[in-house]
């Protein structure tokens, strides 16, 4: 029994997180280098990282005008999905990401995208990630680290979804 307890109370959660990031930081410089401080500091702060894909650059959108470096990663944790969001957000913050325009230039953004079959719909936190299927700068390193994993809610895996997010859309 106290067994079963144990493990119930350190239940670990994999968690997909995509990292992003288009301006360059005052210590760490480019965006790539944003990047790879970021997931050291994921480490820092408790969680086990369990994969890291390839940083990818990626063309702007949005009002930044600037080159993104994006990338995920895979982690394991033992927090509740919101706490881990808040984890995120003092990552951010940390890097000197303020408020801003969403899509606008930022030298950090950590996004949740999903983990297993967990649905979330509250107002701060929605897990799968609501708009992840069809962007192509988070498919690209997602598909590097869970090809496999089909989102509830969703009938293809990362690899179909990313096949899909690359075909040239028919005209209209
Ligand atoms: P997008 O969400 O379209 O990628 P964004 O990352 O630029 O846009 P932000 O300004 O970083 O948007 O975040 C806006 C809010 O989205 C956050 O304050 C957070 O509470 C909320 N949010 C909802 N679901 C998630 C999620 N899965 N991961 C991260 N933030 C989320
Ligand atoms: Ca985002
Ligand atoms: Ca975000």
């Amino acid at each position: 029994m106290r067994q079963a307890c144990k493990r119930f109370g350190s239940m670990e959660t994999t968690v997909l997180v995509a990292l992003g990031s288009n301006r360059r930081h005052g210590r760490h410089g480019r965006p790539e280098a944003v990047i790879a401080a970021a997931v050291s500091a994921m480490a820092r702060d408790g969680l086990t990282i369990l994969a890291v894909s390839r940083t990818h650059a990626t063309a702007p959108i949005g009002p930044g005008g600037r080159r993104f470096a994006n990338a995920a990663v895979a982690v394991s944790s033992t927090i509740p999905l919101p706490a881990l969001l808040d984890v995120l957000k003092v990552i951010e913050s940390n890097f000197g990401r303020r408020g801003g325009k969403r899509w606008g230039d930022r030298v950090l953004d950590l996004d949740i995208i999903g983990a297993g079959s967990v649905r979330i719909a509250s107002r701060r936190l929605k897990v799968p990630h609501p708009c992840f299927a069809t962007r192509r700068f988070v498919l690209d390193p997602l598909v590097e680290i869970a090809p496999g994993w089909r989102p509830p809610g969703h009938s293809a895996t990362v690899r179909q979804l990313r096949f899909r997010a690359m075909r040239p859309k028919a005209p209209a």
